[in-house]
């Protein structure tokens, strides 16, 4: 009786330590691959799956997946600080040389004087990108204030058309306003103003001479949901979630003026409404560019 009894008991120890053995392995090797990549900052260390438990193949997976998450923030922040110098050289480094033509002949009033207003003009565009980054860093941390009134989107687009009707005409881009003067949904206007002109701005500089751009809206479950269609480049198939990141940019987009942070702009203030936006495109052929707010 006594036999059996111990038999069993050593059994049931035997089994616990082979089941611990099991997983107290396999989870020593990943925390200490997770520590290397702590301490190394290399986060493109994966942990290989080394177990047949279930839950450590989940672990690893779950912790997998966030070594490739991190590894994505790291290299993207490493290319906005790349891109932001490469923007910001520019405009500082002429900033410096007007200075420095000016302080040659202090006595020449007239070159003092066009040096100070190249000064000005380089300076401004230094603060628009800085405005720009801070305006996409605020609606994506969610920490923008929106000032919510009912808003005529027919009327808001039209301000929107007046305020690009002279780059337009000189591209020869004929814009056209489709959405229904009757509809309205709580928006922040200023900030919807400048979701859509961000899109009608692209959309007129990436369209052809003597294209066209219409604006259109509809509610649909619930949603407002207004489009800018273009006749313009398009956008690769590949990139149309690319393009959405903030300073991306295409490739084939890098002869036009631009810091990339349009489309970074209009989905922050988007969602910053509990709303989304979207692309549909053809390459050569055109874009329709969405953007949804809550009806109500
Ligand atoms: P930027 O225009 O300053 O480059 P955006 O964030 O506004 O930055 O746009 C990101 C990229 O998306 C652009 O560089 C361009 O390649 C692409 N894009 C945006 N709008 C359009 C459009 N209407 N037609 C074709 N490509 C577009």
């Amino acid at each position: 009786m006594i036999i059996p009894a111990i038999l069993t008991i050593v059994a049931c120890v035997i089994a616990g330590f082979l089941l611990g053995r099991s997983l107290v392995i396999p989870l020593r090797f990943v925390t200490s691959r997770v520590r290397e990549s702590l301490a190394s900052g290399n986060f493109s260390v994966r942990i290989p799956v080394r177990s047949r438990e279930k839950e450590v193949q989940d672990l690893v997976t779950v912790v997998n997946q966030m070594l490739e998450r991190n590894a994505a923030l790291a290299k993207q922040l490493r290319t906005t600080f790349d891109n932001v110098a490469h923007d910001l050289r520019t405009p500082v480094t002429r900033l410096r040389a007007a200075a420095e033509v000016a302080l040659q002949d202090p006595a020449d009033l007239e070159a003092c004087r066009e040096a100070l207003a190249d000064c000005l003009e380089e300076s401004e565009r230094v603060l628009q990108i800085l405005n720009s980054l801070m305006d996409v860093a605020e609606a994506e941390s969610g920490s923008m204030r929106l000032r919510i009134s009912e808003t005529e989107i027919g009327d808001l687009v039209d301000d929107v058309i007046d305020m690009y009707r002279e780059v337009a005409e000189e591209k020869e881009v004929l814009i056209t306003n489709r959405v229904p003067h009757s509809l309205a949904c709580p928006a922040d206007e200023i900030r919807l103003r400048q979701a859509l002109g961000n899109l009608l701005d692209n959309a007129i500089k990436y369209n052809r001479r003597g294209g066209w751009v219409t604006f259109e809206a509809e509610v649909k479950d619930n949603e407002v949901i207004i489009s800018v269609s273009d006749s313009g480049a398009g956008v690769a198939e590949g990139e149309t979630e690319k393009i959405w990141e903030r300073l991306y940019r295409s490739e084939r987009s890098r002869s036009e003026k631009g810091l990339g942070l349009g489309l970074s702009f209009v989905k922050a203030i988007a969602e910053a409404h509990g709303g989304r936006a979207w692309v549909t495109s053809m390459v050569n052929e055109g874009s329709t560019f969405y953007v949804s707010l809550p009806a109500r």
